[in-house]
């Protein structure tokens, strides 16, 4: 089962580092209903999220999170302290806190420009997240972490960036620099392409030349043996005649 998690897992990260452009370290926005369960399950974040992932790990959470926990009270305390070991990100309600389900929402902007993973036991932020396109998440389970399959909104997206409908301007330079790459790999073909032209048309004539040897070399042999055959036949019968024609010659 491990095992078989772990190779779902690899998948899937690599399906946001191709098509997401994902990269390490890997940020984890994490609020406090995913704390909290870590510390029922008695999963250490900071030690088994870089193992799950399979790479360097930046955990943080933004300062409405850990407020969210500081006014749910003592039951929660375990988990604030946590999510207090971690790096506290700039959200935009500095001035009033909103429930960390928004305010990590607001993090994601449109397009998760900044590749956030999302680590959360909350349902009305799953059910946001899932909406926009390249957020991966994170949850527990059976004391175990977790990460998501990729929702429909990004399989969707990447195959709308596939058929080349785009979406956002980050979207548009990824398709500009395919396209310069593929240009690029075009020309590369063309080159190829007439060298092996080139190449086709040159060894045609040497094959010609050694296939005229061959035919020298090879039918040559009997033929000259059967000539050869013949005038020793021929000689024969000639070298009396000749005789007596040169003995006529010298006789005369
Ligand atoms: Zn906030």
């Amino acid at each position: 089962m491990g095992l078989k998690r772990q190779k779902q897992a690899k998948k899937t990260i690599s399906f946001y580092k191709y098509n997401f452009s994902f990269r390490q370290p890997f940020q984890i926005l994490i609020d406090g209903t995913f704390s909290q369960a870590a510390l029922k399950n008695k999963i250490q974040i900071k030690e088994q999220m870089p193992k799950y992932l399979m790479g360097e790990v930046q955990l943080c959470t933004t300062s409405c999170a850990l407020k969210e926990l500081e006014t749910l009270g003592k039951e929660l305390y375990g988990a604030k302290i946590i999510l207090q070991r971690f790096q506290v990100r700039r959200c935009a309600h500095f001035k009033s806190p909103v429930p960390a389900s928004e305010c990590l929402l607001s993090m994601l902007e449109e397009t998760n420009p900044h590749h956030y993973f999302v680590a959360t036991q909350d349902h009305t932020l799953t059910a946001g997240l899932k909406k926009i396109p390249g957020v991966p998440l994170l949850y527990i389970i059976q004391n175990t972490i977790v990460l998501d399959k990729p929702c429909q909104t990004s399989l969707d997206h990447v195959q709308a960036v596939q058929l080349g409908e785009l979406v956002s301007p980050a979207q548009q330079q990824s398709i500009r620099s395919l396209k310069e790459e593929q240009g690029i790999d075009q020309k590369d073909g063309e080159r190829r392409g007439r060298k092996r032209k080139r190449k086709q048309s040159n060894p045609n004539p040497l094959s010609c030349l050694k296939k005229k040897k061959k035919g020298k070399g090879v039918p040559t042999p009997p033929l000259k043996k059967t000539e050869e055959g013949e005038k020793r036949k021929r000689s024969r019968h000639k070298k009396p005649k000749d005789d007596t024609s040169a003995a006529v010659v010298t006789n005369t």
